[in-house]
């Protein structure tokens, strides 16, 4: 048995989110792409806990359900704190058994004066260390995953977190700390490099803002879909694999400034220096700089700890692609839903379906595509400084 889950996700109430993201639709979405189990996002927002409550019906220890799908509760929390004399930014996927340990969330959040009926992903001001100490007093099966831990402004790992290890972010709770999320940017390659992160799990899931992004990146784990076996595959790394972006299309692969339209490799940065060639402002370092200044010379993970992962493009890129129209035309939109409907969701589509039969409902140009980005064969233009790259199969 394995499930294939989404647990970084956002609601219509959290800021820069479309307002589509309702429950009834996210669960269409998420039926479409082939996804089992969803977190329940923003749980600390006032509306959206009402709307989860009177939909989410319980289906056993910390499991619910909505119109067949399986749900966790889980919500993102921004900590804005000062250590050592530096300002820190540091975002947190919290997950919390049942109501009752979110409405303690909830009051203990708000005696720190954090505002909750603004943005679903509201600012507490606390250390990620007292934060995770504080959610474990509530209820010890809460769990806490840095978020996109490489991103420059809001990952635990990020050039301008400060932090070059997960035990100078938690302190004496990093032990607790089972799993990273990698984000867009990064891949699990990236990460095996970086001894900071030895013997942590590695996930991946999508930070959608919008429900087309829904399972853009995703984690399968071993057993059934639920609380308690994504906590054992968490703190166990029971992760059948990762479904991955290739890390150039995340938009901060590359150091650079988009201003000036300047993007470098780390190797480029390591000769002019870390200030825009152009206007002399301080570059914004991306992912594969910071990973290259975290990593060992030597590989430090263990086959056993390694898991596989598959690197793929969204459906919708492929069609615009094959179909030579934008991403959010009809006909896009269209083929997309009819190929999904017709071959079983798009992880399937993208993953395991085979040429003849993507042939026979996607037509022969998206099978050569699809077959293409499986084996890597793809032209890469890498993001930098908040700049989404673009991946299509080569030519
Ligand atoms: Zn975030
Ligand atoms: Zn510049």
């Amino acid at each position: 048995m394995a499930f294939t889950a989404d647990l970084h996700l956002h609601s219509r109430y959290a800021y820069a989110c479309s307002k589509h993201l309702t429950l009834a639709n996210m669960v269409a979405w998420a039926k479409l792409k082939g996804i089992d189990l969803l977190s329940s996002a923003d749980f600390t927002h006032p509306a959206w806990l009402a709307e989860l409550e009177e939909n989410l019906r319980p289906a056993g220890d910390g499991d619910y359900e909505f119109d067949g799908m399986r749900f966790v509760l889980g919500t993102e929390l921004s900590c804005v704190y000062k250590q050592e004399g530096r300002s820190r930014r540091v975002h947190l996927l919290v997950f919390a058994p049942d109501f009752d340990t979110v409405r303690g969330i909830r009051e203990m959040l708000t005696g720190l004066n954090s505002k909750l009926n603004g943005d679903g992903r509201p600012t507490v001001v606390a250390s990620a260390r007292d934060l995770t100490a504080r959610l474990l007093d509530i209820d010890p099966a809460c769990m806490v995953i840095p978020a996109h831990i490489w991103t420059p402004w809001y990952g635990m790992l990020g050039s301008k977190s400060g932090f070059d290890a997960l035990d100078e972010c938690f302190g004496d709770m990093a032990p607790q700390i089972h799993a990273v999320e990698t984000g867009l940017s990064s891949d699990p390659e990236m990460n095996w490099r970086v001894p900071a992160l030895a013997g942590k799990t590695i996930v991946s899931f999508s930070d959608a803002h919008s429900l087309p992004n829904m399972g853009r990146e995703l984690t399968v784990f071993q057993g059934d879909a639920g609380y308690r076996d994504l906590a054992a595959g968490l703190k166990g790394n029971r992760v059948e694999q990762t479904i991955e972006f290739f890390p150039e299309e995340g938009k901060y692969h590359l150091s650079g400034h988009r201003k000036c339209g300047i993007s470098q490799t780390p190797d480029e940065t390591g000769q002019t220096g870390t200030r825009c060639p152009k206007c002399g402002r301080p570059l914004t370092l991306g992912v594969l700089h910071r990973v290259r200044e975290l990593s060992g010379d030597e590989r430090p993970f263990d086959g056993g700890e390694r898991r596989p992962y598959a690197r793929l493009a969204p459906l919708i890129e492929l069609l615009a692609h094959t179909l030579g129209r934008g991403r959010a035309t009809k006909s896009v939109s269209l083929a997309y839903h009819r190929i999904c409907r017709e071959l079983g969701g798009e992880v399937r589509v993208l993953t395991q379906a085979g040429f003849d039969d993507l042939e026979r409902v996607g037509g022969e140009a998206l099978a050569i595509a699809v077959t293409k980005v499986r084996a890597g064969q793809v032209q890469i233009v890498p993001g930098f400084d908040g700049q989404y790259g673009t991946v299509r199969p080569a030519d």
